[in-house]
Order: structure tokens, then C-alpha cells, then sequence
């Protein structure tokens, strides 16, 4: 039970209803609210003890930056992403320019546009992300749990794009566009170019899931 008097999520198993598929939706949808309360929690209990405290949405925009390839460090990317208008992606992304965390950078690759990148600053507010709770809390699951959970929410996160018509995220090793035909010199077939290291474990807005493209 939780010290702070917050309520836990009720975690007894919902009744038996009449029938399977009764059963099956009543399981679903608690697992649904299950999420979002795990959402809720990460950020409910924050303390955070800078002189700007930042919203979950600036949160989300800093991880984002941190982790987001080449393809993606834009606004317009992180709109997608945060499944949010351009616009209040934009107002984000300010604010976090305005507080030092994040900064604008010339795209080497394209001269008229810029990247988002994330500053010393804010790398180093990162290290007190009220996100480590919930990893630290996966971590704890033995390692087939643990993937088998991933697994799970990467194909709930798949199925819920395509439902609304949102580009799903993803990384290089589960991308159709992927030619790993030379493992020492993986190549991307979308940005006709090699990708190191950093770019094989970064967020992709062109992720395209290699399963889709068979
Ligand atoms: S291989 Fe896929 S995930 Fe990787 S950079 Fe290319 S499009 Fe993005």
C-alpha cells in the first residue's frame, strides 16, 4: 500500500463474468486503466526540487530529444510522437529552449532545417528523471517477464498507431527498412546511409516494423 495515502490500483482479479469473452474484455480494459494509473504515478509522487519543476509533457519532450535519431529530432517528429497538435508541440519544445534544456542546432543533412538537441543542462536534469522509478520497477521482473512485458507493449503501441493512423516509433534492429546483410555495416534503406551504434538504439519516426513488410 502505498505511504502517501494515494489509493493503489485495485489489483484483485475482476469476478468471473458469464462468459469467455466477458471475461476477456473485463481482463483487457483493467489492464488498460492499469497503465494509465502507472502513468499517473510516475509523475504524481515527483519531487522535484529544481527551481522550474517540468510538466509530464516537458518531461516527455526532454527523454524524446535524448533519444530520438537524426529523422526525429524536429517538433514536428515530437508532435507525432507525443500524439499532440504541431502547435503545442511547438510551445514545448520553446519552453524547454527558454529553460536551457534543449537547443536548436543547423541539420548537417539539410541546411534549411534545424535539429533539436538536448543541452548539458538538460542531460543533467535527466539523471533525476521520476521515470528511473517505473524502469527500476521493470527491472526488478526476472529477464523472460521482462521481455515478454516489452514485447507485449511494443505490440499494443503497434496495434493503437495503426488504429489512429499515427507512425509507430521504433528502432533500427526491428525495422523493415533495416539491411543488416552486412552486420558491420547495417545500412538504412529509408535514409540511403550507414547507421552507427548511437543511431541502431535511437527512436525513428520513419521506423517502419519489419513484421508489417513481409
Ligand atoms: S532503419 Fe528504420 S528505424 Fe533505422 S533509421 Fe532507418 S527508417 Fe529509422
Amino acid at each position: 500500500m502505498s505511504q502517501n495515502s494515494q489509493p493503489a490500483y485495485p489489483t484483485q482479479t475482476p469476478p468471473p463474468p458469464a462468459n469467455g469473452e466477458a471475461a476477456t474484455g473485463a481482463a483487457s480494459l483493467q489492464a488498460a486503466e492499469l497503465l494509465l494509473h502507472l502513468s499517473r504515478l510516475v509523475h504524481g509522487g515527483q519531487q522535484d526540487d529544481k527551481t522550474q519543476a517540468l510538466t509530464p509533457a516537458q518531461w516527455t519532450a526532454l527523454r524524446y530529444f535524448a533519444r530520438a535519431n537524426r529523422l526525429s529530432r524536429t517538433p514536428s517528429a515530437f508532435s507525432e510522437f507525443h500524439a499532440t497538435t504541431r502547435g503545442t508541440a511547438s510551445q514545448v519544445v520553446k519552453s524547454l529552449i527558454a529553460m536551457g534544456l534543449l537547443e536548436r542546432r543547423a541539420n548537417q543533412a539539410d541546411g534549411r532545417s534545424a535539429l533539436i538537441e538536448v543541452t548539458p543542462a538538460g542531460h543533467e536534469r535527466l539523471r533525476h528523471d521520476p521515470l528511473a522509478a517505473l524502469g527500476a520497477a521493470i527491472d526488478a521482473l526476472d529477464p523472460q517477464t521482462r521481455q515478454s512485458f516489452t514485447r507485449s507493449l511494443s505490440q499494443i503501441g503497434v496495434t493503437l498507431a495503426r488504429h489512429r493512423r499515427a507512425p509507430v516509433f521504433g528502432k533500427c534492429a526491428d525495422c523493415g527498412h533495416c539491411d543488416r546483410s552486412q552486420p558491420d555495416a547495417p545500412w538504412c534503406r529509408c535514409m540511403q546511409d550507414g547507421l552507427d551504434g548511437r543511431e541502431m538504439d535511437a527512436l525513428c519516426v520513419d521506423f517502419s516494423p519489419a513484421t508489417s513488410r513481409s
